[in-house]
């Protein structure tokens, strides 16, 4: 069998057939001539465009055995009336790229299963690459439709990166997935999201959840936001609230103790996981504190019992609802406890969109999950420094994007 031949068969590169192979320092080469000869334009696509020069260009294509592969290809460059003077269009690579799609496809299919360093090693390419290929990859996967017939969507700020930079997540409640990020967290964020919607897909979207403290609300109530929707406010949000009162109590009888100075401010200081974990969840040590703290801290107990009432709302029936949070909203007003004056005063302002949520079936554990999954991709992205790739691989890893791997 003929050297070409063989190589032909083991690439299966489309479109393309194998001239020459060579060894080089950079590995195999493998020269190889365009089948087709209509004149595309790379950039845009549009057809029998003039060819300006012919030059040489290279892809890196998946290792074969122990080397490197690079295909080279003599491609003609060709003025488009739309793009300038742009390489013609070819099948095995995406435009503008210097890996061969199949290497690409692998490369997305890696960051769903892996971390990043050991992907970066195995493929012998730097972060920097990874992360331009990724972007590549999902411009070019991600489904279109998935901002068709979308009924209630969720709303959440994820912070990435050193320094307080963030990207707004939306996502779908009725599949759980990410259906659009950017870079930013304010109502002009999610205006831009507004902006990519048809009239027809706003008009289907019947509830958005948010959380309380973020500036959303006003992008969706404003002219250019969404008419039909009802603004509900995330109960993982409102109990994170309720979490930080407790802890704020702890916080101010901790300082009226003289902090670890007394032998009382340091066992106060310990009682923060029996305060704000669910009892369900606690060691024996802590549930012990938890005894300790009903016994000689009424402040403390009082914050604990408000806490627990005020995730007890999200779990009863929906016709209960109503009736316990105002009993609540009177407690934790009467309550003396600064910080759970100023949450019923919080929650009090925004009741009917906390009561939304609760009549609408927002999953809690579910937009929950996918926040912490969220964090947790961008703390795995860390090493990128753009937000593209980090949004890329919030793509990947959480809208439900399948990458085929290449001749499988
Ligand atoms: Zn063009």
């Amino acid at each position: 069998m003929r050297v070409t031949t063989a190589f032909n068969r083991m690439l299966e590169l489309p479109g393309g057939s194998v001239q020459d192979v060579a060894f080089g320092s950079d590995g195999v080469i493998v020269t190889v001539r365009l089948k087709r000869r209509r004149r595309v334009c790379s950039g845009c696509g549009a057809e029998g465009l003039e060819i300006k020069d012919r030059r040489v260009r290279r892809w890196r294509h998946l290792d074969l055995g122990a080397s490197r592969c690079v295909i080279e290809c003599e491609l003609r460059r060709l003025r488009c009336p739309g793009c300038g003077d742009r390489p013609e269009m070819v099948p095995w690579a995406r435009a503008g790229s210097s890996y061969t799609r199949d290497f690409e496809d692998v490369v997305a299919f890696l960051s769903q299963q892996m971390a990043m360093t050991p992907l970066a090693k195995l493929m012998r390419i730097g972060w920097r690459s990874v992360g331009k290929i990724l972007a590549r990859v999902v411009a070019d996967k991600l489904d279109r439709g998935r901002l068709d017939g979308l009924v209630m969507i969720g709303v959440d700020e994820v912070s990435h990166g050193a320094g307080h930079r963030f990207l707004t997540c939306v996502a779908d409640h009725g599949t759980g997935g990410v259906v659009w990020a950017a870079p930013g967290r304010n109502a002009q964020t999610l205006q831009a999201f507004f902006a990519e919607l048809t009239d027809e897909q706003k008009a289907s979207i019947t509830a958005v959840s948010i959380d309380m403290s973020a500036g959303y609300e006003k992008a969706i109530r404003g002219p250019e936001g969404l008419p039909n929707a009802e603004v509900c406010f995330d109960p993982f949000h409102v109990c994170q609230l309720g979490g930080k009162a407790t802890d704020q109590v702890r916080r101010d009888e901790y300082n009226r103790h003289s902090r670890s100075s007394s032998s009382e401010g340091r066992w106060i200081k310990g009682t923060r996981y029996s305060l704000l974990k669910d009892t369900a969840n606690q060691t024996p040590k802590q549930l012990l504190k938890l005894a300790e703290v009903v016994l000689t801290n009424k402040r403390m107990y009082r914050a604990f019992l408000l806490l627990g009432e005020l995730r007890y709302i999200y779990r009863l029936p929906k016709d209960e609802a109503a009736e316990r949070l105002d009993a609540w909203l009177a407690w934790a007003s009467r309550s003396k406890l600064r910080s759970f004056v100023k949450l019923a005063r919080t929650i009090r302002k925004h009741k009917a969109g906390v009561l939304a949520a609760i009549q609408l079936g927002i999953s809690n554990g579910r937009l929950e999950a996918l926040n912490s999954r969220v964090r947790l991709i961008s703390h795995r992205a860390h090493g990128f420094h753009s937000a593209d790739a980090l949004i890329a691989m919030v793509y990947l890893c959480c809208s439900g994007l399948q990458i085929p791997l290449p001749h499988r």
